[in-house]
């Protein structure tokens, strides 16, 4: 079977677990994870970089960071993972669902305009495959108004918005190291990124369960006590050690991806002229990381038709989101703004291809002829 993601190790991984079982620092913030936000805040310009168990976590810091009240609005994209509504529907916040652009399954800003209201206290855009928004664009649009722009980023690493990476356009943002994506932490694993300055003293305190541990640490204070509402955020330094084996190779491994995902897309363009599907636009002010590949079917029962056969070729493939403001949980938290149409044809339509840093290229192309074969056959 030709699966859909595989997990592409360094060679490191094992050494530098070794490394830090040696030096007998396992509960975070050791000599890795500090190389890591050493990396992110030189190399990103991130102004201050917390390893987190999981993109998640670093979502639901977002909103304790900013205190989501009860009345407060957020604008997210429904084409989006859980995670990026619930962490702040935990705070009760009021989720307003916004679409997306179909020609690259980005939160639209003609909509975010239309969304904005005195409610609103953030819009959070999601990064889909290091495709963005255009940021100057949705800058000038937010220029006067007293809210915070927050990026999930979670499949963004390594991405850029013209010449800086994608995580350092917006007040704070996440990535996540799940072991789906491009690099993993080994299993779980996420940061969040802070921008804007006003808000690092307060994400220390949600990091270390709510408490002024930091203070205390730097002897500022004799005791640490509860102060605000936080959680245990750290990640440990076990996958810290595994991360930064990944990490380290980011140039090679983002280059890897882009050259499977180029030769995916030149060889089922002339198919999206005949009109079966789309495949992403991105825009120029974006460098991707190719962290996905997909199909945006006309139809509904071609995208049904094309997983099907798939199936039978043993050639794994995937749907992606299924918009939010449809389901269970996101008709009782949230509200919409429209229908979110295009939301609702992504959820039904848009299929996944396989994309892994180490696939062969023939692999590719074994699969880019079935999918030529299907078409020969559809309908
Ligand atoms: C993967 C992903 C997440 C969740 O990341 P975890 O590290 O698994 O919590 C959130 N948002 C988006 C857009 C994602 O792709």
């Amino acid at each position: 079977m030709i699966k859909f993601n595989k997990i592409y190790l360094t060679g490191n991984e094992q050494k530098y677990i070794g490394k830090t079982i040696k030096e007998n620092i396992f509960k975070g913030n050791g000599s890795f994870s500090k190389k890591i936000c050493k990396y992110f805040e030189k190399e990103y310009n991130v102004k201050k970089c917390f390893l987190t168990p999981s993109a998640t976590s670093a979502l639901e810091m977002m909103s304790l960071i900013l205190d989501f009240q009860p009345e407060d609005e957020i604008i997210i994209p429904s084409f989006t993972f859980v995670s990026s509504a619930n962490a702040f529907a935990l705070r009760n916040a009021k989720i307003k669902f916004v679409d997306i652009d179909p020609k690259n399954l980005v939160i639209d800003i003609e909509k975010i305009k239309k969304a904005i209201t005195s409610k609103t206290k953030a819009i959070m855009v999601v990064n889909y495959n290091g495709v963005s928004v255009d940021f100057d664009k949705l800058n000038k649009i937010i220029k006067n108004k007293d809210l915070y722009l927050l990026e999930d980023n979670a499949q963004g690493i390594h991405a850029k918005y013209k010449r800086s990476y994608l995580g350092t356009q917006s007040d704070m943002s996440c990535i996540s190291f799940h072991d789906t994506k491009n690099i993993t932490s080994g299993g779980q694993g996420g940061a969040l990124f802070i921008n804007n300055k006003n808000l690092i003293d307060k994400a220390y305190k949600v990091y270390q369960n709510g408490t002024d541990k930091r203070e205390f640490l730097l002897n500022k204070v004799d005791l640490y006590t509860w102060k605000t509402l936080g959680s245990s955020n750290m990640l440990s330094e076990i996958n810290s050690a595994f991360l930064w084996a990944q990490l380290e190779k980011i140039e090679r491994i983002t280059k890897k991806r882009i050259n499977l995902w180029d030769e995916y897309y030149k060889l089922l363009k002339p198919l999206e002229q005949e009109n079966y599907f789309i495949l992403q636009d991105i825009p120029k002010y974006n460098t991707i990381n190719a962290h996905l590949f997909y199909l945006f079917f006309k139809t509904e029962d071609m995208a049904k038709d094309f997983k099907l056969f798939m199936k039978n070729e043993n050639i794994q493939v995937f749907y992606h989101y299924q918009s939010l403001h449809n389901s269970k949980a996101g008709k009782k938290y949230g509200i919409s703004l429209d229908s979110n149409k295009i939301s609702n044809y992504a959820s039904k339509r848009v299929i996944r291809l396989p994309l892994y840093t180490d696939m062969k290229i023939n692999t590719l192309r074994y699969i880019v002829r079935k999918i030529y074969f299907w078409r020969k056959n559809y309908g």
